[in-house]
Parts: structure tokens; C-alpha cells; sequence
């Protein structure tokens, strides 16, 4: 597919129709996981969502061990762009310490609207990266602060 044509007909200075040169790549939901040793060392667990990375500071990081659960601190969204990044904060900044992309792919929901799935604080999902793949969950904890969430992966049965 180009836009070749479309474009060689239309002059944009004087068109006010997209040039098509902002436009977003189509492309399946980014997961993401940074290694961010700052004053704690934690793993940042990213979902995109409508546009932004949803995101989780878990202290202990992922455990491919469906016994074990992980608290997820929900913190706030990232920008997309946020996926690609790895590097130091310096000295002084909010999150200082480096930050190094420790596994990354996509992601699909299993519930029919992730959007619903995720404001009722019961996310299942499969998990399309290198070092993580298959079945998870991240549930919100209740009676608690909601903040606090816990991941972890499903049990699955081997074909
Ligand atoms: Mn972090």
C-alpha cells in the first residue's frame, strides 16, 4: 500500500486533508518490561492502552511460577514513546537510576473490552515476549490501597 498517488494529487499547503505523514502505525499493543534500578530496584510492567502505557512498579518482578504473586503498584501512565526507552535519570530527578528494557513484545486481552477489564481492576491476558509469554493476570486488591495490585501467570495445560 502507498499513498503515492493521494498525495501526488493534492497540494497540503493549500489542502487542509492529512498528508498521512502523522499518522500512527498500525501495530499490535506494546508490553514492556523495564529493569529500573533506582533508590529501590524494581521491574516496570507496561500495558498500552487507548494510546498510553499502563503501568506497574513490581517490586520483585514477574514470576513465570504460577504459585507465585507479585504485588503490582499501579503508577501513572507513560507515553507510548516510553516503551523504547532505556538510559540513566540523573542524580536528583524522579526516578533516578537506570533503566533497561528487560523484556518487551505485545499483548492481547482475552476479555472482550480491555478498557471494562481494567477500570473493574481484573485484567487476563496473553503476553507475546521473549522471556515472558502465555497467560496472566494483574488484579487489583480490594480493602486495601488501590494502588496495590498483584500479577501473575496462569496455569496452563501443555498441548
Ligand atoms: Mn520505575
Amino acid at each position: 500500500m502507498t499513498l503515492k498517488t493521494y498525495r501526488a494529487k493534492r497540494n497540503f499547503t493549500r489542502t487542509s486533508e492529512p498528508s498521512g505523514t502523522h499518522r500512527q502505525k498500525e501495530h499490535k499493543p506494546v508490553y514492556v518490561v523495564q529493569k529500573h534500578d533506582a533508590s529501590h530496584l524494581h521491574y516496570d510492567f507496561r500495558l498500552e492502552m487507548n494510546g498510553v502505557l499502563l503501568s506497574w512498579a513490581v517490586p520483585k518482578g514477574p514470576s513465570k511460577n504460577p504459585a507465585i504473586k507479585r504485588l503490582a503498584v499501579h503508577v501513572e501512565d507513560h507515553p507510548l514513546e516510553y516503551a523504547k526507552f532505556e538510559g540513566t535519570i540523573p542524580e536528583g530527578e524522579y526516578g533516578a537510576g537506570t533503566v533497561k528494557i528487560w523484556d518487551k513484545g505485545s499483548w492481547e486481552c482475552t476479555d472482550e473490552n480491555p478498557e471494562k477489564a481494567y477500570k473493574a481492576g481484573n485484567l487476563t491476558f496473553v503476553l507475546h515476549g521473549k522471556k515472558l509469554t502465555g497467560l496472566w493476570k494483574l488484579i487489583q486488591l480490594k480493602n486495601t490501597d488501590p494502588k496495590n495490585w498483584i500479577l501473575f501467570k496462569l496455569k496452563e495445560k501443555k498441548e
